[in-house]
This record gives C-alpha cells, sequence and structure tokens, in this order.
C-alpha cells in the first residue's frame, strides 16, 4: 500500500480542533466518493476548513485515482463525514463522481486494501463496511454511487472470510455470527437477537424462536417504517445499523455535518447539496419539502406526495424547465428565484453555530447580501452580516436578530 501521512500538513482551523475516541469506539467503516470528477486531500482540506469552518478534512483517508492512499488524521480523531454517526465510523474518501464517472481498478484495489487493513486493525467485519448512502438518515445521499455490495463481496474474496449467506437457510445457523441479510424464513441465534432487538424497542416480534416467520417480518416492516428506511421486511447493513442507532438513541448527538460532500467547484456543489426530491413510497418528508410546497403553492405538510408532485410540474412548466415532477439541481435553482409572499419573515436568531443553522430564513438573508443562498448560516455568511452591519452603523456581531433583521428587509 502506497500511503502519504499527510496528518501534519493539510490545512486546520486556527482554533477549532476535532475531539478524539478510543478505538474500541469505531464500529464501522464509511465509503465515500468526492462528488468532484478531481481533488485532493488538500483541496478538500481547505474546502472543510475554510468554506464550512470545521476543524479539519473530514476524511480520514482520501484514495486517488492512481490507487496512493493519503492519511490525513488518526483514526482516534472524530472528524465529520456521517452526521450522527461520526463518532463510531472512519471515513475514507475515493475521489471521483461515480454517479458520472466509474471507479477504475486502481483506485478501487487501493480502497479494499486499505479497507482490508482497517478491519484488521479495528477488528471489525467486512459487513461494518458501509457506503455513506447506508448510514442511518442518508438514504438519499447518493454516495458513494458505488455498489456497496459488490464492494463487499469483492473484499470479501479478497480476504477469504466468508460472507453470511442471503439465501434462506434451512438449518438453525447458532453462534454469534450476523449473517449480511435475514430475511423470511431464516433460523438462527442471529434472527433470535433480531427479534430481542424488535421487541426491546418496541416492534413486537412474536415469540423469541429463532425463525424468521410473518411476524417477525411485520416487526422489521414496521421497525423501517418508523426508522425513514427502506422499508422492504429485509435486514441488511442499512437496517442492522438503524437497529443500532436506536439503541443510541439518548446518547449525545455527534455533531452532524451540514454536508459532506467537498466540492471546489462551489456553484456545483450548492445544487448537489440540496437533496433530490420526488414522489416515491413512503413519501419524502421534511423541511425541503415544505420548502417546495410553499413555493410551488402546494399545500404544506412536509410529505411530497401526488399533489405536490403536480404543483412541482405546473412549476417546472411555468419556468420552462424538464417537467418531469422531481426537484433536482436545475428545479431547485429556479425555486430559489421564487421571491415574494413566499419568503419567511424574522423567526429566530440567526448566528453562526456548529452545527451550522440553516432555513430559508437563513438563505433570505443571503440572497440579500449577495453571498451564495446555501441556506447555511456559515462563516461566509458571518462576515457578510458583519459588513452589512458596519456599513449600516449598528452593533457588529455577526448576528442577526430583530434589529439587523428590519435593516436588510425594511420589515
Ligand atoms: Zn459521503
Amino acid at each position: 500500500m502506497n500511503i502519504i501521512d499527510k496528518r501534519n500538513s493539510l490545512a486546520r482551523h486556527r482554533s477549532r480542533t476535532y475531539r478524539r475516541r478510543s478505538r474500541s469506539a469505531i464500529t464501522n467503516i464509511a465509503i465515500h466518493h468526492s462528488a468532484t470528477t478531481s481533488g485532493s486531500a488538500e483541496a478538500f482540506a481547505r474546502y472543510h476548513v475554510n468554506e464550512l469552518g470545521w476543524p479539519g478534512i473530514g476524511y480520514h483517508y482520501v484514495v486517488d485515482k492512481d490507487g496512493s492512499i493519503h492519511w490525513c488524521h488518526d483514526l482516534e480523531v472524530v472528524s465529520y463525514h456521517v452526521g450522527n454517526s461520526n463518532g463510531r465510523a472512519v471515513g475514507i474518501c475515493m475521489v471521483g463522481d461515480f454517479r458520472s464517472q466509474t471507479l477504475g481498478d486502481a483506485q478501487r484495489n487501493a480502497a479494499q486494501e486499505l479497507t482490508a487493513w482497517l478491519i484488521s486493525e479495528l477488528n471489525l467485519s467486512i459487513d461494518d463496511v458501509l457506503g455513506h448512502i447506508e448510514f442511518p438518515g442518508y438514504s438519499w445521499k447518493p454516495c458513494p454511487s458505488v455498489n456497496m455490495n459488490t464492494f463487499r463481496r469483492q473484499l470479501y474474496n479478497r480476504t477469504g472470510e466468508t460472507p453470511g449467506t442471503a439465501l434462506p437457510s434451512p438449518t438453525y445457523v447458532a453462534g454469534a455470527r450476523q449473517r449480511t441479510f435475514l430475511s423470511r424464513g431464516d433460523q438462527g441465534d442471529d434472527v433470535r437477537a433480531l427479534q430481542e432487538r424488535l421487541t426491546e424497542l418496541g416492534f413486537d416480534a412474536g415469540p423469541i424462536d429463532g425463525i424468521f416467520g410473518p411476524l417477525t417480518y411485520d416487526g422489521v416492516v414496521r421497525f423501517q417504517r418508523s426508522a425513514n428506511i427502506g422499508v422492504d421486511g429485509i435486514v441488511g447493513p442499512e437496517t442492522r445499523v438503524a437497529l443500532r442507532d436506536a439503541e443510541a438513541r439518548e446518547e449525545v448527538i455527534e455533531h452532524g455535518s451540514p454536508t459532506d460532500e467537498p466540492n471546489e467547484m462551489e456553484e456545483v456543489h450548492l445544487s448537489e447539496s440540496r437533496r433530490l426530491l420526488r414522489y416515491i413510497q413512503p413519501m419524502m418528508r421534511g423541511s425541503d419539502v415544505q420548502e417546495v410546497q410553499r413555493k410551488t403553492g402546494a399545500m404544506v405538510d412536509g410529505l411530497f406526495g401526488p399533489e405536490t408532485e403536480q404543483r412541482v410540474r405546473d412549476f417546472q412548466r411555468r419556468h420552462r424547465l424538464t417537467v418531469d415532477g422531481i426537484v433536482g439541481p436545475q428545479t431547485w435553482r429556479a425555486l430559489d428565484r421564487v421571491n415574494g409572499s413566499t419568503q419567511p419573515g424574522y423567526e429566530r436568531l440567526l448566528s453562526l453555530q456548529s452545527p451550522f443553522m440553516r432555513g430559508d430564513d437563513v438563505r433570505r438573508v443571503q440572497r440579500a447580501l449577495n453571498v451564495t443562498a446555501d441556506g447555511l448560516y456559515g462563516p461566509v455568511t458571518e462576515r457578510a452580516v458583519r459588513n452589512f452591519q458596519r456599513s449600516e452603523g449598528i452593533t457588529v456581531d455577526g448576528i442577526v436578530g430583530p434589529q439587523t433583521w428590519s435593516r436588510l428587509f425594511n420589515e
């Protein structure tokens, strides 16, 4: 492995530092792509520190297209790359945008070699290697945009570890070993553990007998629905992480990352960092859906259903966009330009916080100050607020309170 130690040479925040953890706290390896067609550890570090105000680069390792590996943080460093799961994950970023590019052999091999080494170093299993999208809360995120089942299967081939079978097992599989997928018909101690866990969380899965029958299936489906993850009644990596996450519900929430996709091209980054919204089952929900509903005149319930889809189509038709009912980067940009009665009024004190405050009110302030309207109250926005306050001759604190708000909007 060609590992280049960059732990002491990358951009770092002047005053902020990441917290540290013990190695035993690490339970997962997170695979990312950079979502940029090119880039480097240096560029990502600069972006994360200078633009996002993070203590340092988000990733522990960056793997170049040529297979060279850049070591950015000790494993003990809790950097930002998977939001609430930062505390337990090590982040590996492969340079590239695999929505449009293909992961080449040199890069894939290097990433897998590194992953395999980390698995043994941290005493993890291949099933603990997850794509960013497989972590709780990220099912919408096209990262790393490589097939993670293939990635894991190749790891199995590389390490000679025996994969758990996804096929229904006629015999009871005893022991602590967890299979990659559990579904109807499976029997074993891992099914029993699953039933115990579901019951513990209040999703009655029938008798705890180690047999994945209709009641267990039903419990899994109800859990998946409530966890807002893919509902298929099958326990795979995503569901397993969600089950474990539910266990950690009482823990202090880790520092969430406003976004973890570094991009040297700001404009591309901003449209890409917005979630793609469309009508699917289960319906997508969130404040971004509400924003779309407000701006298209749909009923504001935060659920992207058929009515919202129709309103989006109408909006797209009016703005001469591709009429597909899907809110992607182009439609987002058009929505961002919508002004008027849909604008939020003064709702709350806005200031630079960690994680960044976000919302339509932030976006409105940004538009008024002529900075990039990404809806995140970061250092650039704060600086613009200070400049504005200075020019208005009011208290210069970088905080948008009622006074600054009324100066901005004459409200
Ligand atoms: Zn990612």
